[in-house]
């Protein structure tokens, strides 16, 4: 028998959904009594693991082993996220310091297992019954300005690289209802921007409360409406689910920022074609076009992957110039990375390390480059500065930008108001500048 815990600490690595998962735990945990403390002396500590890239697992069994303290006691310990589900009962058997081993469908049970752990026993759970947990967890509370809410989860595009729907199963859609009554909870805590996540975000479908079937774009117009709501995003968005009526969401809706995030991961159609992803260099870019047309300020980000089996220098010469093409705001740029149980992990034609390491540093050259020359055009501009935290120097406020810009501004402006900065220089991956009126206060 162990002690029920009383203090917790979540860790979360990875994606913002695993961000969304970790804080949505933290305040289940919090509905049961449980204190969050960040120090080494948690009674519970829950590890929120990702498995997007290589030796994850390994990773987090060494993330485990740390939790062991000098005198020689240990927290209980949780296994959550994508590796809980990859490894399933297997952690338990690898690890005896792991307790209790749950996967991102069923964190709801948190509170169970836990007690299930108190009684001496060691549950497993990854069960992937879709929205279930949603609904068993906690209403949301207080919130900082900027606040994720999980609107689809899973993915059925199964591109030949990614671990993505067999960690987090097929693609569903959180109902409309739950999802304003979230954003509305979320104003109400201090929320003036709401991103809204899912592994292929637009994807997202519904039934309005009139009955009516509609996309992402339905959900978005229906959160512009909340008050105190002052901005909306969403991330990561598909190609092949960017519809004309999101594309006009852009056009017609002033509180969807105007920022993309719309991964293309190669510019060569031959690479395209084995990923399995459904775009090709030239439809990817039309679709750009369109976006541009609609918005023509809109930044787009995306997402690269070099050292794909069979990558050619020609192909990764076809990245580079797609890079060129779109001209990203932001990006992130991986090397290849080999999943087990994904069909690219027995493809033919690997890729040199040392190869895929000079790609990966040409390729971000490149990025970096455009990302510095997209902020460079911002000088001299008057942009709105959502401020989410304090800067390192005394007075230093820092905040984003609509082009989700980090800013870093000297100002008696609190947390949570948006205020009127004129930028004056600019870096790869912020800007600065100064003032141009008073804070509006949250
Ligand atoms: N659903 C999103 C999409 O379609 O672009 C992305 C989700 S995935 C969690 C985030 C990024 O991780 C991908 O866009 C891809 O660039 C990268 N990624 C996924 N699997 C990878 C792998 N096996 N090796 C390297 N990078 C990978
Ligand atoms: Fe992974 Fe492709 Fe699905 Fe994105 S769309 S989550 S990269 S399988």
């Amino acid at each position: 028998m162990t002690a029920l815990p009383t203090t917790f600490r979540v860790k979360s690595f990875g994606c913002q959904m695993n961000v969304y998962d970790g804080e949505r735990m933290a305040e289940l945990l919090e509905s049961q009594g449980l204190t969050a403390t960040s120090g080494d002396e948690a009674d519970l500590v829950v590890l929120n693991t990702c498995h997007i890239r290589e030796k994850a697992a390994e990773r987090a069994y060494s993330d485990v082993g740390r939790l062991r303290r000098d005198d020689g006691t240990r927290p209980i310990i949780a296994l959550a996220g994508c590796v809980a589900q990859a490894e399933g009962a297997e952690a338990a058997k690898r690890s005896k310091m792991i307790d209790l081993v749950v996967g991102p469908q069923a964190y709801h049970r948190l509170p169970e297992m836990v007690a299930a752990v108190a009684r001496g026993e060691r549950p497993v759970d990854t069960d992937m019954p879709a929205i279930a947990k949603f609904a068993a967890l906690p209403p949301r509370r207080r919130s900082g300005p900027s606040a994720f809410l999980t609107v689809q989860e899973g993915c059925d595009k199964f591109c030949t690289y990614c671990v993505v729907p067999y960690t987090r199963g097929a693609e569903i859609s959180r109902p409309f209802a739950d999802l304003l009554a979230e954003a509305r909870a979320l104003a109400e805590g201090g929320a003036r921007e709401i991103t809204l996540l899912g592994q292929n975000v637009n994807a997202w479908s519904g039934e309005s409360q009139d009955g009516g079937a509609g996309g992402l774009d339905m959900l978005i117009r229906a959160i512009a409406r909340i008050d105190g709501i002052e901005r909306i995003r969403y991330t990561t968005s598909h190609p092949a689910d960017l519809t004309d009526a999101l594309i006009a969401a852009h056009r017609e809706i002033d509180k969807l920022m105007p920022y993309l995030h719309l991964p293309v991961q190669s510019g060569s159609d031959a690479i395209l074609k084995a990923m399995n992803r459904s775009h090709s260099a030239a439809s990817y870019l039309k679709l750009i076009e369109r976006v541009r047309v609609a918005r023509p300020d809109i930044a787009i980000s995306g997402d690269f992957i070099v050292g794909f089996p069979g990558e050619t220098e020609k192909d990764f010469c076809d990245t580079l110039a797609i890079v060129d093409a779109v001209g990203y705001a932001s990006a992130y740029s991986f090397k290849y990375s080999p999943r087990p149980g994904t069909p690219a992990a027995s493809m033919e034609g690997a890729v040199e390390a040392q190869v895929m390491d000079e790609r990966l540093q040409r390729l971000q050259d490149r990025l970096r480059a455009h990302s510095l020359a997209f902020n460079q055009a911002t000088i001299g501009k008057d942009l709105a500065i959502l401020i989410d935290r304090k800067g390192r120097l005394p007075g230093q406020m820092i905040g984003k930008s609509p082009w989700l810009q980090s800013v870093f501004v000297e100002t008696g402006a609190a947390i949570g108001d948006l205020v009127d900065v004129s930028i004056t220089h600019a870096l790869p991956n912020s800007l600065g500048g100064a003032l141009r009126r008073p804070a509006v206060a949250a």
